[in-house]
C-alpha cells in the first residue's frame, strides 16, 4: 500500500525552523532522504551548503517580502 504524498505541500505557520523555531518558509528535501525546515534568516544563512546536500529544496520566502508591500523595516 502506498501513502499518496502530495509533491508540492505548501509550507504552513505550524511549519517551524529546524534551527530557531520560527516559522519555516524553506523546506529542504536531503538526498539522504530526510526533510530540513528553515526560517528565511537560516535559509538565507545555510543556503550554500543545502544546495550541495538537497534533492530538492522548497523556497517560499518570496512569501515574507510580497504581503502588503511595505519596506525592509518591519515597522
Ligand atoms: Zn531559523
Amino acid at each position: 500500500m502506498t501513502t499518496a504524498t502530495a509533491p508540492s505541500t505548501t509550507l504552513t505557520a505550524e511549519d517551524r525552523c529546524d534551527r530557531c523555531g520560527a516559522q519555516a518558509y524553506l523546506r529542504v528535501e536531503l538526498q539522504s532522504g530526510g526533510e530540513l525546515l528553515f526560517c528565511a534568516h537560516h535559509a538565507r544563512e545555510h543556503g550554500e551548503k543545502l544546495k550541495e546536500v538537497a534533492a530538492t529544496v522548497q523556497d517560499e520566502t518570496h512569501k515574507l517580502s510580497s504581503t502588503g508591500g511595505t519596506t525592509d523595516s518591519e515597522r
